[in-house]
């Protein structure tokens, strides 16, 4: 395992969006100055809007946050980092809502990027904690001991008050929120699903955890990252694939073409309808993830 200081840290989750996303952030991670530098589009605020009738966008520019309203109170999934959860608070009131009627914070994964502000939100908001079983420790150790990071990330730690094993249902006021594990990136990286009405129509939505392979992970070889690193990318892939989700969300808004959806929006209801840009983004990850094995000696792919 290399040693990893914060800035190496920060690069990793900086080329992840990069990875994936293109030229979205021109940013070149080994050009970080300093430790805790990180793109301004992570903390850049945008205007929430609305995604279906029961689901906002509250996040920055390139850290999402999603906000699920029900009759029995509000679902916010992902607190991301400390330096956002006033931003995230003020979009949730701009758009109508009381902070306070959050009963539940969810999240996607144990990176402080998106839950780096989960214990403020908590105290600002009552809302019960619920994360995956094989993140959750690692919330409740504010980053520290992640099997990639170290303890180089660490953010103010908090305990769930409900875990999800995968598959396991959320549910509030008429919302079902199902946590697929979608591991890999953390270990209990969760992708959550749920029926959202977007123009009259019911329609499967996802917001996918991430699927990055961050640069220095071990897929392959005698000393992986973690055992069944690269069988969990692999399958995971598999399950977004077959989930069969039509409207694309993801963790960071480059994933999903966020900006370019939003502006369509006054126009096309259904901007964020898009199976295609779903398989697009799957394609794009089992190749990276595919890349990596090739390089680290597994030429069979998620096939081997
Ligand atoms: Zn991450």
């Amino acid at each position: 395992m290399p040693r990893w200081n914060r800035s190496r840290a920060i690069a990793g989750c900086t080329a992840l969006v990069v990875a994936l996303a293109g030229p979205v952030l021109a940013q070149d991670p080994a050009d970080e100055p300093s430790e805790w530098q990180m793109p301004a589009s992570w903390t850049n605020p945008v205007e929430p809007f609305q995604i279906a009738d029961d689901l906002y966008y509250v996040g920055t520019e390139q850290l999402s946050s999603f906000l699920f309203a029900t009759s029995a109170g509000l679902v916010l999934l992902d607190a991301p980092m400390q330096q956002n959860v006033d931003k995230v608070l003020a979009s949730i009131r701009t758009l109508g809502f009381d902070p306070g009627d959050i009963r539940y914070l969810i999240a996607s994964h144990g990176h402080f990027d998106h839950v780096g502000g989960l214990a403020s939100m908590q105290e600002a908001t009552g809302g019960r904690i619920v994360l995956s079983a094989l993140d959750a420790p690692l919330v409740a150790n504010g980053g520290r001991g992640d099997f990639f990071l170290g303890d180089t990330a660490p953010y103010a730690a908090v305990e769930s008050d409900r875990i999800m094993a995968p598959g396991d249902v959320l549910r509030l006021g008429g919302l079902e929120l199902t946590a697929n594990l979608t591991a890999g990136h953390t270990k209990g990286c969760t992708s959550w699903s749920a029926y959202v009405q977007v123009a009259g129509k019911s329609r499967k939505m996802v917001v996918v955890c991430s699927l990055s392979v961050l640069e220095g992970y071990h897929l392959a070889g005698e000393n992986p990252s973690y055992q069944g690193i690269a069988r969990d990318f692999c399958n995971s892939v598999r399950a977004l694939r077959r989930l069969g989700a039509e409207v694309f969300l993801a963790s960071h808004p480059s994933f999903f073409s966020m900006q370019a959806k939003a502006s369509r929006l006054s126009h096309d209801p259904e901007a964020f309808v898009d199976p295609a840009g779903l398989d697009r983004y799957l394609d794009r990850a089992r190749a990276s993830i595919e890349r990596t094995l090739a390089e680290q000696g597994v030429a069979t792919g998620c096939s081997g």
